[in-house]
């Protein structure tokens, strides 16, 4: 008697013992690693049966989208083959500037995919300089969204030294493609930053913060409590340099080829789609809160203004995600 109900406990404690463990491998592990790609520092933090192969795919994917297809410094790319001259176009990057194409047209050409012959003059990432006039006004009207058509897959350039310039976009696709390689994996949760893009996957809740201009990457003005979804900051503080005192920041104004002006600081979207999430933030940011908030919400998306005058401009959904940390920050309405 005593020996089998030795037997039971023995098995009960092993049946415990058993779901213990196939609980823990559904659930998975967390992994959290940083990498370098898109001229930016990528930290994955995944939580999937095998989360460091699912990083090593991530990583892998990303190095490919780059140097494969987006990057116009990496000759051998397929975007720096098209440059200049057009022809037949992969799925892949088709997908990626039919949406862009559709941004230039909804933001007037706020947001230039075609800005490259600008952009190149300024040379932020390598040696950033202020561009001599004449060659801003030459550059200038080789640049603009309309130079540039896409027929099927069919790329034609009106202007051969038009320049296709994805810096605005890229870490966003990037986003995308993580998102593939994680439905793949079942992984369960998972954050993926690449530079100011971020990619927030799986169940439950997430809290991303808005970066302070002036302070440290862990300072934010404000927080965001959000579902699953991609969150793009553009900020005048993400690259700049300084010449004869005067500060030079990364996004442009298609219009005159400066960087913009207009006392914002930061523009942060959320949406579905990291591409869309990452063009419609420097997009948002050149035209301002108020013709900002109307492209944003044209596209179904949330943004997040930050002035230099530290009031915070949100759209309607984002007011309720919103909370601000820093008080010397304020809530303003747009009138
Ligand atoms: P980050 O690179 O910090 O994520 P953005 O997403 O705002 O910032 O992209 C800035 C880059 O996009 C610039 O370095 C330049 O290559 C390009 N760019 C600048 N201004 C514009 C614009 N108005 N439209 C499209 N691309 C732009
Ligand atoms: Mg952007």
């Amino acid at each position: 008697m005593k020996k089998k109900a030795g037997i039971v406990t023995a098995i009960l404690v092993a049946a415990v013992v058993a779901l213990f463990i196939l609980s823990d491998a559904l659930a998975g592990k967390e992994i959290q690693r940083t990498f370098f790609a898109m001229d930016t520092l990528v930290t994955a933090k995944v939580t999937s049966a095998e989360p460091e192969e699912t990083i090593a795919q991530i990583e892998a994917e990303i190095l490919a989208l780059e140097n494969g297809v987006i990057s116009r410094h990496n000759p051998d790319s397929e975007l720096a083959k098209l440059n200049g001259k057009g022809g037949k176009v992969s799925a892949e990057l088709s997908k990626m500037l039919e949406t862009l194409i559709d941004v230039s047209k909804k933001s007037k050409g706020a947001f230039d995919f075609a800005l490259g012959s600008v952009s190149d003059l300024w040379g932020f990432g390598k040696k950033a300089v202020v561009p001599e006039k004449e060659k801003l006004a030459d550059a200038l009207t080789h640049s603009g969204f309309e130079k540039i058509t896409l027929s099927g897959n069919i790329l034609t350039f009106t202007d051969e030294s038009a320049v296709i310039d994805l810096g605005a976009s890229g870490k966003g696709a990037a986003l995308d493609a993580a998102k593939e390689i994680l439905k793949n994996a079942k992984a369960k949760r998972a954050v993926i930053s690449v530079g100011g893009s971020i990619l927030l996957y799986g169940e439950g809740d997430f809290t991303v913060g808005i970066r302070k201009p002036d302070g440290n990457s862990g300072e934010f003005v404000a927080t965001l409590k959000t579902e699953a979804c991609c969150v793009s900051t553009s900020g005048n503080y993400e690259r700049y340099f300084e010449e004869n005192g005067v500060r030079y920041h990364h996004i442009l104004d298609p219009k005159t080829g400066y960087p913009v002006s207009n006392g914002l600081v930061s523009v942060t979207i959320i949406s579905d789609n990291g591409l869309l999430s990452d063009a419609l933030s420097t997009a948002c940011f050149v035209l301002g809160i108020e013709e900002g908030i109307k492209l944003a919400e044209e596209y179904g998306c949330e943004a997040v203004f930050i002035t230099e005058n530290k009031e915070v401009y949100v759209t309607a959904n984002a007011d309720l995600m919103l909370e601000i940390n820093d008080k010397s920050y304020t809530r303003a309405v747009q009138k």
